[in-house]
């Protein structure tokens, strides 16, 4: 594997950094708690997508595009950091927004990551229905600009194909190379999987390394078998674009969808606990949609004994704060009652 054969651009803050928790590994009881901080991966706030638009865009940039093009939920982290990725390279932005969410009011709809959007200078082109065919509205807007002799770049949802996934292979990387800087023997990886990308990459990279750390994907979404299948086909094209002949065996993939309560972008009660035990117990912002929802799954497992007293797992900070102030209402009512 030589992930430096692909074009690549550096618009993050790497490596992020291995901390302890140690507050909350107390309180739990253990095991002993490690975060990655990809919540701090730069670019307008941070988060996941960062590592792996620096493989998208290089695409972009060697395609000679002058607009980029993507597609995600009204509060999607993705869009806002492609729009910043784009606004740092000069392209332009161009988004479509999908309304999976309905009734958390005026914040949801204009602040957190909208605002964002539009003060990084994207144009949303569109807010459309939930369950709306987001790839085909992308691909329409693409064949309309052409026509006028544009050069659009699409990115999918999430910027989840084998390109992108790359990012989080470098990602795996970053962590066998910490681990072994730190002397930290990693028992597990956690983290929030949604579109599949983040999840790929890391089983890609840690199986084209022969490392055998094993990662749980806690979905925000689609149920288990779907999740997993989603992931192993996408890491299965990963490892094929890096040349690894040796086929990802199924058991390498493992998702658990028990934490999504009622839906995509919906806060459960979990959520709530998760967010509001790393931000008082450690000083971290987690975020409603992706990274709450990952932690609490994580604290219940904990719970349940699913992990050794004396075993490092690593949770993947994925980012996505900046969601936060979209979610004024769901959040202000919780804390009436903590
Ligand atoms: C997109 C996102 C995820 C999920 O990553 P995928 O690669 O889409 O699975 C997790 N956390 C945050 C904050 C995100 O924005």
């Amino acid at each position: 594997m030589h992930l430096a054969r692909f074009p690549r651009l550096s618009l993050g803050h790497f490596p992020t950094p291995l901390e302890p928790l140690h507050n909350l590994t107390r309180l739990l009881g253990g095991p002993q708690l490690w975060i990655k901080r990809d919540d701090s991966t730069g670019l307008a706030t941070g988060g996941n997508k960062t590592r792996k638009l620096e493989f998208l865009l290089a695409q972009a940039l060697a395609e000679k595009a002058d607009t980029v093009i993507t597609q995600g939920a009204t509060q999607s982290n993705h869009v806002r950091q492609t729009i910043a990725g784009a606004a740092r390279l000069g392209l332009k932005a161009h988004v479509f927004l999908e309304q999976r969410v309905s009734d958390y009011g005026e914040a949801y709809q204009r602040s957190g990551n909208v605002l964002l959007d539009r003060l990084l200078g994207g144009e949303i082109i569109a807010h459309l229905p939930n369950g709306a065919d987001m790839q085909q509205a992308m691909e329409q807007h693409a064949a309309q600009l052409r026509e006028q002799g544009h050069r659009p770049y699409v990115i999918p949802g999430g910027g989840s194909n084998p390109v992108g996934a790359l990012g989080y292979v470098a990602c795996a990387q970053e962590l066998l190379w910490q681990s072994a800087q730190q002397r930290l023997r990693i028992d597990h990886v956690v983290h929030a999987t949604g579109s599949s990308g983040t999840q790929a990459g890391l089983v890609a990279g840690l199986f084209a390394s022969n490392s055998a750390i094993p990662v749980l994907g806690i979905s925000v979404r689609a149920p288990k078998e779907k999740q997993q299948q989603n992931v192993w086909n996408l890491a299965s094209q990963t490892l094929e674009l890096l040349g690894v002949a040796q086929p990802l065996p199924r058991e390498a993939v493992v998702a658990n969808s028990d934490y999504v309560g009622d839906g995509y972008g919906i806060p459960a009660a979990s959520t709530l606990e998760a967010l509001t035990l790393l931000a008082q117990h450690e000083g971290i912002l987690l975020d409603p949609v992706y990274s709450a929802k990952g932690f609490a799954g994580l604290i219940d497992l904990i719970r349940q004994g699913h992990f050794r007293q004396h075993e490092n797992v690593v949770f993947i900070h994925t980012g996505g704060a900046a969601g936060l102030f979209g979610y004024q209402q769901p959040l202000e009512s919780a804390f009436t009652h903590g």
